[in-house]
């Protein structure tokens, strides 16, 4: 394989990809659909035409026992602190919202970041408010610019919404290229920054992040998608929520904060910004989602102490990768990395599997690199093994008809209905 910098380097001369007029019929998906299909394709029911309910998209397919480093999860899970609060308002489930569980988490956040409270919609996760910016503010005329590779979900909902998608390869730090992206496409609607990246993990500056929101197109928005920004040394961006810019910065508990199951997200902008996200769907909070983000707020060790076990944890297995002679692919700082492997990524990811060790998938970009979430040491020695034997053995023959090919590519459809 290409280094991915020489990737990028040749790919950037192709930036503009027009993928509108496409057929929109691929389902919009959040990063669990991402993995399951990925897990799904890699089984024999992929070879099974039946189109699935959408329930079954997420069905597990693995066995009890796997080591499931795939879907950027946190293995850590909920803080006892919210574990007990969910336990003790579960008895009050039979009733929407009638506590006030979801206002008290907006003015927690608030407070804590100095917004005021109607710069913040809360959401059962972020994936949500992520698809919502996109279809409101990309269409036939307003494109949507995103880097390459990221985190599809925004291509996903730009395909519904017929917008151009135009992907601006990563620079050679790995960072997004916010000049290109800027220059991408005159009539973008929103140009999506997710900082760290999902997959990379890596870092682009605040002041790259201020250039692109000064520069960007008139009319457009920039959607920073802070996922993973606190088990970063990223700086956020709230601070230019507050001062009314054009932008929208999605956060997650599903990451630091281990609530990826139990449901709650927020995104954070100027009112009439987030308005515009209304039409497209009204969900009450799941109650336990609520109240267990809002506790989680107040653990003011949580975040500290989970960064550096995440970071522990990814550096050990990145010093052992390069100590074995293995690309890990820039300078990741998150709960996830990318590694080069030199050769066809799906074959990794299948080889890894019948080994009972699931990772994330590749991304058409770079079809040798696989993404690795970071789990628990336990997990991570797992993977040490079954991927050093994998390595070590003839690369696995993947078939022309590979059925991941098209998981991280809006282009195609998918092979999983
Ligand atoms: N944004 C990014 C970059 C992600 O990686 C994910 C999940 O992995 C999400 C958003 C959405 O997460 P959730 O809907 O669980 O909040």
């Amino acid at each position: 394989m290409s280094s991915p910098a020489t990737v990028a380097s040749s790919t950037s001369r192709r930036t503009f990809l027009r993928y509108a007029g496409l057929a929109a019929a691929a389902p919009i998906f959040t990063e669990a659909h991402f993995a399951m299909a990925a897990v799904r394709n890699s089984t024999k029911e992929a070879a099974k035409s039946e189109p699935l309910a959408p329930g079954m998209l997420l069905r597990s397919a693995m066995p009890a026992d796997a080591v499931l480093i795939n879907a950027n999860e946190n293995p850590l899970g909920p803080c006892q602190a919210a574990c007990d609060l969910i336990a003790k308002i579960a008895p009050m489930g039979g009733r929407y919202d009638i506590y006030g569980e979801t206002d008290k988490l907006t003015q927690t956040f608030a407070a804590q970041h100095g917004l005021k409270e109607n710069y913040v919609a809360v959401y059962a996760g972020s994936s949500e408010p992520l698809h919502y910016s996109v279809l409101a503010f990309t269409s036939p005329n307003r494109g949507l610019v995103v880097a390459d590779p990221t985190y599809e979900a925004a291509m996903r909902a730009a395909q519904v919404s017929g917008a151009k998608i135009s992907k601006v390869p990563l620079t050679a730090t790995y960072a997004h290229d916010v000049k290109a992206m800027v220059a991408a496409d005159p009539n973008a609607g929103v140009l999506y920054i997710c900082n760290p990246n999902n997959p990379t993990g890596t870092i682009t500056s605040k002041k790259e992040i201020q250039w692109a929101l000064e520069h960007k197109p008139k009319g457009s928005i920039l959607l920073v998608d802070e996922a993973y920004i606190h088990l970063s040394d990223g700086e956020d961006v709230l601070d230019l929520v507050a001062a009314d810019k054009d932008l929208i910065v999605l956060r997650t508990f599903s990451k630091i904060y281990g609530l990826a199951g139990i449901r709650c997200g927020l995104a954070l902008g100027r009112p009439d910004l987030l308005a515009k996200l209304q039409p497209y769907g009204q969900n009450p909070m799941p109650i336990t989602g609520s109240a267990a983000a809002a506790v989680s707020l107040l653990d003011q060790d949580l975040v500290p102490t989970r960064k550096k076990i995440t970071a522990d944890t990814r550096n050990n297995t990145i010093a052992w990768l390069k100590t074995n002679g293995y690309k890990v692919i820039g300078d990741p700082q998150t709960n996830c990395f990318m590694i080069d492997t030199g050769r066809n990524g799906r074959g990794v990811i299948a080889a890894m599997q019948a080994k009972n060790v699931y990772i994330g998938r590749t991304w058409p970009i770079w079809p040798n690199a696989v993404r690795i979430s970071v789990g628990t040491p336990a997990e991570m020695a797992s993977f040490m093994t079954a991927f050093k034997q994998v390595m070590d053995a003839p690369a696995t023959v993947v078939s022309a008809m590979d059925p991941m090919h098209d998981l991280a590519d809006p282009m195609q459809h998918t092979h999983f209905a």
